[in-house]
């Protein structure tokens, strides 16, 4: 860890004038691609803390947030965890329970909840934490009850419980952590009261191409050893790489990587050049990404055939450490809906006005006939 603070790799995308390395998503991706073929409990610590931890204060921090908070978040010398799951809250975001209730003053508010599997939960000193909060409605002024995003640092009323045992990425801390009344100054809100659904979400969508670049870098470390065994090891006489079988394995893990690598890239140059709409290919990377790391370590034993069952060859744990990706940051089943969801937003849009017509078809005529005579002709 200290190693990694000195390099400077707690605060990667931080801007240089506030003490990061102020790097550009393509380069970012670049070096989570080398964690992810080293050590993905330690990638996971690096991402908890900036891809998610304090992300939000990047995307929505104010002026005099990014300047209180991001030079000793950028140097390690406090460290970030994100929390938004609970125990009866997990891919069904909204609907969390943690609240916050805003004093008489509108000075601070007093959070309560309890966060589930916080990666880096027991280690941290500041939490983006989001909590149900009444919101005044702009337009008629009634009281909503809406979710707020608050930076919540570690003090009174803030605590943790022991590191969770896991199947893999063990070397990340992964705690639930509790808020119990815990006083939290009005200006430590992030991206406005209310908001907090979107700044959850966006922080997460904002952030996974980064874990594509990481099954990128892991499953060129797999292939690398799978291939180091290929042409050391013979049976029957010859290298097992000349064997037609594993030559298809080794293809097929290749080409897996190689697609998993190009759309990283492909989604960080576009969000470099400034696009704004990657939210589906981001969840796209992040499920093919995953998928695709988890068949290639598991193609990877078989090649090194009992020897990959060993702790020794160091693969049994790349495969644990592996098979948290396909849960967190959005279960692969949920970012699947939401590709699809997302994709039928504009159709369903459409689809709509035509119903609205629909309802006074004499008026509506000309509309009516146009769209009858699109679908007769398709
Ligand atoms: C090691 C680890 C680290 C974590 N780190 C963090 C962290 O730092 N911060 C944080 O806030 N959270 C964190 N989490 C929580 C993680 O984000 C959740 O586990 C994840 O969102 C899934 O929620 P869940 O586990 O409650 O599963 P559930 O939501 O209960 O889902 C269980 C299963 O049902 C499926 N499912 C649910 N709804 C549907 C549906 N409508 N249609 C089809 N299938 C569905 C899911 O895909 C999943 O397979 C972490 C979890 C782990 C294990």
């Amino acid at each position: 860890m200290s190693g990694l603070k000195e390099l400077g790799a707690f605060g990667l995308q931080v801007p240089a004038e506030l003490g990061g390395l102020g790097l550009n998503n393509t380069q970012y991706a670049r070096l989570v691609e080398i964690v992810g073929q080293h050590d993905l409990g330690v990638g996971i610590t690096l991402g908890a803390h900036q891809s998610i931890g304090f992300k939000g204060i990047l995307l929505y921090g104010t002026e005099e947030q990014k300047k209180k908070f991001l030079p000793r978040l950028a140097s390690g010398e406090i460290i970030a965890a994100y929390c938004l799951t609970e125990p009866t809250s997990g891919s069904d975001a909204a609907s969390i329970r943690s609240g916050a209730k805003k004093s008489p003053c509108g000075k601070y508010y007093t959070l309560s909840g309890g966060k589930l599997w916080i990666s880096n939960g027991g280690i941290a000193d500041l939490f983006t934490v989001f909590a149900r909060t009444e919101v005044p409605d702009a337009t008629t002024g009634e009281m909503k009850d809406k979710i707020t995003a608050f930076i919540v640092e570690r003090g009174e009323g803030v605590t943790n419980g022991p590191p969770d045992k896991k199947l893999g990425i063990r070397a990340s801390n992964t705690a639930p952590v509790y808020f119990d009344e815990v006083r939290v100054p009005a200006e430590n809100v992030l991206g406005g009261e209310g908001n907090g659904f979107k700044v959850a979400m966006n922080i997460l969508n904002s952030g996974r191409f980064g874990m594509a670049a990481a099954m990128s870098g892991t499953m060129k470390g797999l292939i690398q050893k799978a291939v180091a065994h290929a042409t050391n090891r013979s049976q029957f006489g010859n290298k097992l790489h000349t064997f037609g079988v594993i030559q298809e394995k080794l293809a097929r893990m290749a080409v897996l990587q190689y697609v998993t690598e190009s759309i990283a890239y492909m989604i960080s140059a576009n969000m470099d050049s400034g696009a704004k709409d990657f939210q589906v290919e981001a969840a796209i990377s992040k499920v093919f990404g995953s998928e695709a790391a988890w068949s290639v370590a598991d193609e990877c034993i078989q090649i090194l055939g009992g020897n990959g069952f060993m702790k020794d060859a160091g693969v049994e744990r790349v495969l644990r450490d592996l098979r948290i990706f396909r849960i967190f940051e959005g279960a692969n089943d949920i970012l699947r809906l939401f590709v699809s969801l997302y994709g039928l937003q504009s159709v369903g849009k459409e689809l709509r006005s035509l119903q609205k017509a629909l309802s006074n078809p004499l008026s509506n005529t000309p509309l009516l006939l146009k769209e009858g005579l699109r679908r007769a002709r398709r």
